[in-house]
């Protein structure tokens, strides 16, 4: 049984307030365990969306006009209530986005870290003297300002991080931002602004809205006061806002879709491998943008593997997120469950073999069987697009070279994986595999230090590391003579 609990509406957070939209239309927040509406969300009109840009024009001043440690001192202690709050702010996740209890604790204090760690990056935002070529009386300067307002859009798989992982950065920068967070999962993100709130930021610096996507980003994007976009979601839509991006000349971050390939080397731990691809496969019922996905084994260890992946996929427990012991939640919304079956569906008419689950559990919630898919042919849609979601799909290969050209062949380009006891394979596997994240012999472990981002059609940018604090600045030289 699921423990019983609460849920709150959702309003936008406008100039340092919280409110219904201007004419008071909301939508329904559903409970993806259940299929029953559990709360609203407000749905900005044009109204709000002019007033949420004017504050954020208004924010970046103040903002801006701050030291970098009073910034600091506001970001550490929204960290610190982040952490206070988790217990309250999971069961919040649990309940719109499904993810287990723990998950989404989890999902809350990392957030704190990331916050923490961007605090302190903060401090670094140098600029450099360069020694002139001409004259000792010239000055050459390069400095770095905050590029300005921003607008972040960010989807429902990961609530709270995909929203941090832009503001803290954003705002180490020195930047204001209006964050489009997703309407299905309205309540966790409201939690994390609230945060910043309460811990004294001053009104306009963020501001949170939901509404239509579309029309949101049609008006920020290429609204003259907004400076930089950054988007999280599916490629198509990213090549869609940046774009329109572009057209505006607005700088950009796109941290799109992936369809990360899983190297089982010949010479691989085969339970180290099933372990880490197979708990990160599962992880958020496989909604993870770097989720393990296309699993190349060594026709040596295939066999093994694949019966090894299976065992571990049918002991998962699968039930509402809020449930003791439970492993994965439902899926998001049941936009993924009919995914899900056109996957199965393509995959198996074309010769796949089922080893593990395959269908839908039950008929109420968004509730499907972790699955594991054996000799999938390569023109299986599995193979090709992004699955997200719990389905895992292994192909034999007999050399590396092979397997490496096959990791290369989509258009993705976000996360990989590798599992080899050879020095020399793990070396190659680094050089030739196309992707922004490699994972040798482990799981994905993704912190505020290290970089987070794609190549190719995965998106460009970086949301992680010193690089995420840069794709919020402006560098300018100033260059001065003394007369
Ligand atoms: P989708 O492609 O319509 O939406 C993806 C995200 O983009 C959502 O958050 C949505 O609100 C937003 N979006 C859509 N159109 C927009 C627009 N015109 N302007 C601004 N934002 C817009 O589909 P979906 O059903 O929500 O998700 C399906 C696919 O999206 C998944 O299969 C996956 O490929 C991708 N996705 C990726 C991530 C990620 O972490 N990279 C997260 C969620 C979804």
């Amino acid at each position: 049984m699921a423990q019983a609990t609460t849920y709150t509406d959702t309003q936008l957070f406008i100039d340092g307030k919280w409110r219904e939209a201007a004419d008071g239309k909301t939508l329904a927040v559903v409970n993806p365990a259940t299929g029953k509406e559990i709360g609203r969300v407000a749905h900005a009109s044009r109204a709000d969306l002019e007033q949420a840009v004017e504050a954020a024009q208004r924010g970046f001043a103040t903002w801006n006009g701050m030291t970098a440690a009073k910034r600091s001192e506001i970001m550490r202690k929204a960290a610190g209530l982040m952490r206070e709050r988790a217990d309250e702010i999971a069961p919040l996740m649990t309940q719109e986005n499904g993810k287990p209890l723990a998950e989404a604790r989890g999902e809350t204090l990392a957030a704190a870290d990331i916050i923490e760690w961007f605090a302190e990056e903060g401090f670094r935002v140098y600029g450099r003297i360069v020694p002139s070529r001409g004259s000792l009386a010239q000055r050459q300067m390069v400095l770095k300002d905050p590029v300005g307002p921003v607008a972040a859009f960010t989807p429902w798989n990961f609530p709270i991080n995909q929203v941090v992982r832009k503001l803290a950065p954003a705002l180490a920068a020195g930047c204001s931002v209006v964050v489009k967070a997703p309407e299905e999962t309205p309540a966790a993100p409201a939690a994390l602004i609230r945060a910043f709130q309460d811990a004294g930021l001053p009104p306009g610096v963020l501001g949170l809205v939901y509404g239509d996507p579309a029309e949101i980003s049609g008006f920020l994007i290429p609204h003259p006061a907004i400076r930089k976009i950054t988007f999280t979601g599916s490629t198509a839509v990213g090549k869609q806002l940046a774009g329109l991006a572009g057209q505006h000349m607005k700088r950009v971050t796109m941290e799109l879709g992936g369809h990360a390939p899983v190297i089982v080397c010949e010479d691989a731990d085969v339970a180290l491998a099933v372990k880490s691809a197979g708990g990160a496969k599962f992880r958020n019922a496989g909604q993870v943008c770097i989720s393990p996905t296309r699993f190349l084994v060594h026709e040596s260890v295939r066999a093994e593997f694949a019966a090894e992946l299976a065992k571990w996929a049918q002991g998962l427990r699968v039930a509402d997120g809020l449930a003791e012991g439970t492993q994965m939640g439902p899926l998001a919304n049941p936009r993924r469950l009919t995914a899900m079956s056109s996957f199965l569906d393509d995959a198996v008419q074309k010769g796949a073999q089922v080893l593990a689950g395959g269908k839908r559990i039950g008929e109420v919630g968004n509730f499907w069987e972790p699955t594991v898919l054996a000799d999938v042919p390569l023109d299986a849609r599995i193979f090709n697009d992004e699955p997200f979601g719990p389905v895992a799909a292994i192909r034999a290969f007999n050399t590396l070279d092979e397997a490496i050209a096959e990791a290369n062949r989509l258009s993705y380009g976000l996360a990989g994986y590798a599992f080899t006891s050879s020095l020399k394979n793990a070396d190659l596997i680094a050089r030739k595999v196309e992707v922004g994240m490699l994972f040798v012999n482990m799981p994905a472990i993704p912190t505020a230090e290290m970089p987070f981002g794609g190549i190719k059609d995965s998106g460009f940018g970086s949301e992680g590391g010193p690089e995420a604090v840069e794709a919020y600045l402006n560098t300018r030289a100033v260059s001065v003579m003394n007369v």
